[in-house]
């Protein structure tokens, strides 16, 4: 299995049957093997460097019925709130005093922030903080709007895929539809946006196949970013009892995701800082090169609730600034707090 391992980094790829046969055959060595060279991969592209995004989780309101997340329309006893534009300003206000130079701005599928609305916000934000990039993460919209978003001075856009794995993505996301979500991401890469896509690890059913699609899907979009974290069940959903991702699995995926794509911005997400105390240091030790401390007003943070028990919902946003530059340090890396754009992005801003 170390074979496969060290073809793949010669490589940068494997068949898929290769690919499979690796998942299913991880054993403790090939495992270490792997880490050891993702985290190589990491530091050939970016150095020690790991960016820091500040995260604005704007409205709990969703339209979607995703099975597995806990914003989801039909959960009832979900407790909504709605930033204003102004509240949303101010965050990014503190985040900017902070040092942050990007924010994402996060929500459910909430209509009631129109794409004029979102426009006028996002012209506020570049004219208060030009030399910050803007992150969009509102799920799926018409191209126009994306387009209009685009022009109004949004940088990049995260949307996970989920699954790469059409019957999966079917079974968990009741009215909604495989094709329509992949076709969102090709729009938005063409318009220009930094696209980031990524999928959860341990969804009930998943196999070491639809892993593998995930990587293949991931090779052949070439996304700027991939965000991979673990599913965590929420109990006021369906999979409330469910099993949630493990963390050996996935850290394998981030290191996988390394190595088929070195140049990708890959962040340490919050979900696997939920499952484990060290899950975000770790996932940096093998690849993973951003994190996103939350900058959301403390009165919400708890009402974000994608899954249970998610970490830092107490905290300030300067505490959550500081102790993840001190875990970051700890970790034996070093913060960057630039606007951090993939190398992707500054490859082809070079040849224009
Ligand atoms: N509504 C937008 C953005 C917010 S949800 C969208 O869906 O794109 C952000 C991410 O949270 C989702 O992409 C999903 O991968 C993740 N998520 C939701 N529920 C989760 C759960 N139970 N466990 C782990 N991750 C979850
Ligand atoms: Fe809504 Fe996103 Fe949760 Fe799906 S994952 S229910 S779209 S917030």
């Amino acid at each position: 299995m170390k074979q496969l391992v060290h073809k793949l980094y010669a490589r940068g790829e494997l068949s898929k049957e290769e690919l499979v046969d690796l998942l299913e055959h991880m054993d403790v060595e090939t495992r270490k093997e792997l880490f050891r060279l993702a985290r190589l991969r990491r530091e050939q592209a970016y150095g020690d460097k790991v960016y820091m995004r500040g995260l604005i989780e704007f409205s709990s309101y969703c339209r979607r019925n995703c099975l597995y997340c806990g914003l989801r329309a039909g959960n009832r006893e979900a407790e909504r709130y709605r930033l204003s534009p102004e509240e949303i300003l101010e965050c990014c206000r503190e985040g900017y005093e902070l040092g942050f130079r990007t924010f994402v701005l996060q929500s459910g599928e909430d209509p009631w922030y129109t794409a004029d609305l979102l426009a006028a916000l996002i012209r506020e934000i570049k004219a208060e903080f030009p030399d910050a990039a803007i992150t969009l993460s509102i799920g799926e919209r018409e191209a126009e709007t994306y387009r209009w978003l685009y022009e109004a001075g949004a940088d990049r856009f995260l949307m996970r895929h989920e699954t790469a794995s059409r019957r999966l993505y079917q079974a968990l996301h009741p009215s909604m539809s495989f094709d329509h979500r992949r076709q969102c991401l090709e729009t938005l890469q063409s318009i220009g946006y930094q696209v980031g896509a990524g999928f959860m690890v341990g969804l009930p059913g998943q196999t070491a196949e639809d892993l593998a699609e995930d990587l293949n899907y991931l090779q052949t979009l070439n996304p700027d970013m991939i965000g991979i974290g673990p599913f965590i069940p929420h109990d006021q959903t369906p999979l409330g009892n469910a099993k949630a991702g493990s963390l050996e699995d996935t850290l394998v995926m981030v290191a996988l995701a390394r190595l088929f794509l070195p140049e990708a911005l890959i962040p340490a997400t919050t979900a696997l800082g939920t499952l484990h105390p060290e899950g975000r240091e770790l996932a940096l030790k093998v690849g993973a090169n951003v994190v996103m401390p939350n900058l959301s007003p403390v009165a919400v943070r708890k009402k974000y609730a994608l899954y249970n028990n998610k970490i830092c919902t107490g905290d300030e946003s300067a505490q959550c600034r500081h102790c993840l530059e001190l875990r970051i340090e700890a970790a034996g890396f070093s913060v960057d707090m630039g606007r951090g754009d993939s190398l992707k992005a500054l490859a082809s801003r070079r040849h224009a």
